[in-house]
């Protein structure tokens, strides 16, 4: 929330701890790149104080700690070891942090282990151009809001998995117990990964050729066997028939995490496929494959969509006024912008340059031009700072369409767009439905 006074004018802030000419001399550069995607820099160099502002930092802010104050931290002794460990003990453990790290700490193993393991939500090696960092800051930012839920069926083996302690990263784990019906429930759940218990697999070897050879199965799916035997035998024919891995019966944590690991894989390489790398929003092809479910799951439960295209208005002119970078920095705000409209069930998409398409869950006409025109208004008062002290604000128009009236992802689009040109017509910042 914007609120009068300096320290609360963004929305988000970054709590850097910083002693080293390295950060002071370009302070006065990120805070002006931070303040163009909104968010604020604060700099600490006592250790103290950055102490208190993270026990005061709301969730959202990022909290960063600069190594290279190791040195001037504690000068009398050399054992730098010692001395990050301490460190790290001083940074309050209930936050994660992001550690920046010269070149010659990066190449020392032992530092890199008590780094990853001292609450270290990621690190960065310098020098790093100030841009640069800034803009990864923003990306963590927008990723803290990301849906990482899964779904893992588990087939003849009930309770070796940690329900719980899946379902609080919002995996979903559904048990069946026969192979008989496993391809419709397959087809119903669309999981992310199937895991087979050996005794079933004994008597139904052809299972893993049936789920993978559907023309219409998801590609990406994985089926995982879990064993019990030491039988090479088995797990050969296993492996040669396309389980995509064994997974050794064990210890309830163990298989739990294997599987949280396992699904963290599958979502990397489906986002590189399906997701834009400079927003994280789904790309054209994620979008579209998304919203062929989304439609089925409102037809089989009555419910209606909302599809909306926007676009921002006169955008060349921001390129053109403030360069490409600046016009980039539009984009990606206007990303988590939308994004903060998001309910669970809806997608978002950037379609290509800066062009974005949602679909909303259970939507009337109605209600969802109420939705989008709330997000034009309120996007249409944020404000840019595109140059030292040059405040702008910018514009969408967009347009809508609903299912059913509208029947297939193609068709909405198509209205849509067109509902979109006839705002751009009608003089811009506007929503047509
Ligand atoms: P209108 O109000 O009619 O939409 O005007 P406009 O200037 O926004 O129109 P148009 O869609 O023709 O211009 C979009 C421009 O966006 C063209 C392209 O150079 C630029 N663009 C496309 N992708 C990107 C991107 O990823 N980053 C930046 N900075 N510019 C992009
Ligand atoms: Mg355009
Ligand atoms: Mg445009």
């Amino acid at each position: 929330m914007k609120q009068s006074g300096t320290e609360y004018l963004y929305q988000r802030r970054a709590w850097v701890l910083a002693q080293t000419f390295f950060i002071e001399d370009n302070q006065q550069q990120l805070t002006l790149l931070a303040h163009k995607y909104d968010f604020d820099m604060q700099f600490f160099d006592q250790m103290i104080e950055f102490q208190q502002a993270v026990i005061v930092a709301s969730e959202e802010d990022l909290l960063v700690v600069d190594l290279d104050c190791l040195y001037s931290l504690q000068t009398a002794d050399n054992n730098r070891t010692l001395f990050l460990r301490d460190l790290f003990k001083q940074l309050p453990s209930h936050r994660d942090y992001v550690y920046l790290q010269t070149e010659k700490q990066s190449g020392r193993f032992l530092l890199q282990q008590m780094l990853v393991e001292s609450n270290c939500l990621a690190y960065a090696e310098k020098p790093i151009a100030n841009d640069k960092l800034v803009d990864k800051f923003f990306n963590l930012f927008a990723q803290a809001r990301r849906n990482m839920a899964g779904k893992i069926l588990v087939v003849g083996a009930p309770g070796v998995i940690d329900k719980e302690a899946l379902q609080e990263r919002r995996i979903q784990v559904i048990e069946h117990d026969e192979l008989q019906s496993l391809q419709r429930e397959v087809k119903r759940i669309q999981p992310d990964i199937v895991v087979i218990a050996e005794h079933l697999y004994r008597r139904t070897e052809l299972i893993v050729r049936i789920l993978k050879r559907n023309l219409e199965a998801d590609p990406s799916l994985e089926v995982l066997l879990l064993v019990d035997s030491n039988d090479d035998e088995l797990s050969r024919q296993a492996v040669m028939e396309g389980f995509d891995s064994l997974l050794q019966r064990r210890a309830s944590d163990i298989l739990t995490r294997q599987l949280i690991n396992r699904l963290g894989k599958i979502r990397l390489s489906r986002d590189l496929i399906s997701r834009d790398r400079a927003t994280g929003l789904l790309n054209k092809i994620g979008f579209q494959q998304a919203a062929s479910e989304v439609i089925k799951q409102a037809e089989a439960q009555g419910k209606q969509l909302g599809l909306a295209v926007i676009d921002i208005d006169k955008f060349k002119t921001i390129n053109d006024t403030w360069g490409h970078y600046f016009g980039d920095i539009v984009i990606k705000r206007l990303s988590l912008h939308l994004s903060g409209y998001m309910g669970p069930e809806d997608l978002l998409s950037r379609f290509g340059g800066e062009e974005f398409v949602m679909l909303l869950w259970d939507c009337n006409m109605a209600e969802m031009l109420k939705r989008i025109d709330r997000m034009r208004e309120e996007f249409n008062a944020l404000v840019f700072e595109a140059e030292p002290g040059l405040d702008k604000q910018f514009s969408f128009s967009g347009g809508a369409a609903g299912y059913p009236a509208f029947k297939t992802e193609n068709e909405l689009f198509l209205h849509a767009d067109a509902q979109l040109y006839k705002a751009k017509q009608g003089g811009r910042n506007r929503i047509v439905g």
